[in-house]
């Protein structure tokens, strides 16, 4: 058989910046904004700081919000704000980025793991329950790829028990769970990772809350536990999100509903060219959910052979995540047991390029490589299966 003629495939990245910032003048705005910072004299806690955590708590339709250096950081500086230390337990996902284990193992207290619910990569509350010991001082879902877990019903299970939710928002800036945002709630901690629906130029990160209180613990931790210039009330650390942070991400913010919108519709035409495809399994979305599509991610027993497929069409896929927490070197000492369903989900996820920079020329590329990829596969006859073989 003759290799058929295609036309020249255009490479689609899978999440280019500078594509980002190119959309809207964005580029030119943020250049303005680092040369005002620059020039300032103004680096940490100054007014671009205070502007910006008014505009994200708005943003959020919340009250409080403290900017500090990462993702991590946000949720570590909560729970020990909350009091989470050495002998507690703290409930997380299986099936999430590291740091979500990480924040709890800082404060000394014990990740205590959850699968998800069997057909999708949302923590599955009854499996929280279940997992509640007389040591548990609080649950922290994660809104996996920017999709709400059902919060009225991990909250439900927490106010039982009179313990916090503290939400991993990590990859859900702007998402609602049932008509209310992702934030608006009692705590949730963002990453401003340059990748994330909201990134900055390097790394930060924000809690949001309605408890002024707890906003003022993590504004002391943040700073050295001082309030006042060297008067440390408390053992804090050094975790600011600069000035030139919080310029660039006020430039940004205006922008991401629409850049949220856009991911929307790229998320739309992947789900309706996978459905029915044989082997690919698209995302759910639940009734209660207005994801931001931090990630497009498809489930397929046959991963590498598709990811390879698509690199050879020039379309660009990751791995979010290849390896189970739990089954990482860094926990290979904590006593988890099995987590089928969390090391499935590590077998078969899939990302597919998203982002509002992508041209709606790019997405046709990419549904008709994955068309092709999962045509070929299904010409192959049983037990031929080059792209297998080890
Ligand atoms: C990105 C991310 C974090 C950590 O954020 P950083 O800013 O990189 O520290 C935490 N949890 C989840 C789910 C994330 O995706």
């Amino acid at each position: 058989m003759t290799a058929p003629v295609l036309a020249p495939v255009r490479r689609v990245p899978f999440h280019d910046l500078r594509d980002l910032h190119a959309l809207d003048g964005v580029q030119a705005q943020i250049d303005a904004a680092v040369l005002r910072v620059a020039r300032s004299g103004r680096y940490l806690l100054g007014p671009e700081l205070a502007a910006f955590e008014a505009e994200f708590a708005r943003y959020c339709e919340n009250e409080h919000c403290v900017g500090v250096g990462s993702g991590l950081a946000a949720l570590e500086l909560t729970l020990r704000a909350l009091g989470v230390g050495a002998g507690d337990e703290v409930i997380v996902p299986g099936h999430t980025f590291v740091a979500t284990w990480l924040a709890v193992s800082a404060t000394g207290a014990r990740p205590v793991p959850v699968e998800p619910e069997a057909d999708s990569y949302l923590i599955d509350p009854a499996r929280v329950e279940a997992a509640l010991t007389p040591r548990t001082r609080a649950i922290m879902p994660v809104h996996p790829y920017g999709h709400p877990v059902d919060l009225d019903a991990v909250e439900a299970v927490a106010a039982a028990r009179g313990i916090p939710v503290v939400e991993d928002a990590a990859q859900a800036h702007g998402a609602r769970y049932r008509g209310r945002r992702i934030g608006s709630g009692y705590v949730a901690a963002f990453s401003f990772y340059p990748g994330k629906n909201l990134g900055a130029l390097g790394d930060g990160g924000a809690v949001v809350t309605s408890d002024a209180r707890l906003a003022e613990r993590i504004r002391l931790l943040r700073n050295y536990g001082s309030r006042v210039k060297y008067r440390h009330e408390e053992r804090g650390t050094n975790s600011r999100l600069d000035e030139l942070q919080a310029a660039a991400l006020r430039v940004k913010l205006p922008y991401l509903d629409a850049w949220n919108a856009r991911r929307d519709e790229v998320a739309a035409r992947y789900t309706e060219a996978l459905t029915g495809l044989p082997g690919v399994t698209a995302p759910p979305v639940r009734s209660w959910a207005e994801p931001v599509w931090h990630q497009y991610v498809l489930r397929t027993a046959h991963r590498e052979r598709l990811g390879d497929a698509l690199a050879a069409a020039g379309v660009e896929t990751l791995v979010h995540y290849p390896v189970a927490v739990h089954r990482s070197p860094a926990y290979a000492d904590e006593p988890v047991g099995a987590l089928p369903l969390s090391e499935r989900l590590a077998a078969e996820v899939l990302s597919l390029p998203m982002g509002p920079q992508l041209s709606a020329q790019d997405v046709e590329s990419v549904v008709a490589a994955v068309h092709d990829a999962v045509r070929t596969s299904q010409e192959r006859k049983p037990g031929e299966e080059p792209g297998d073989q080890s």
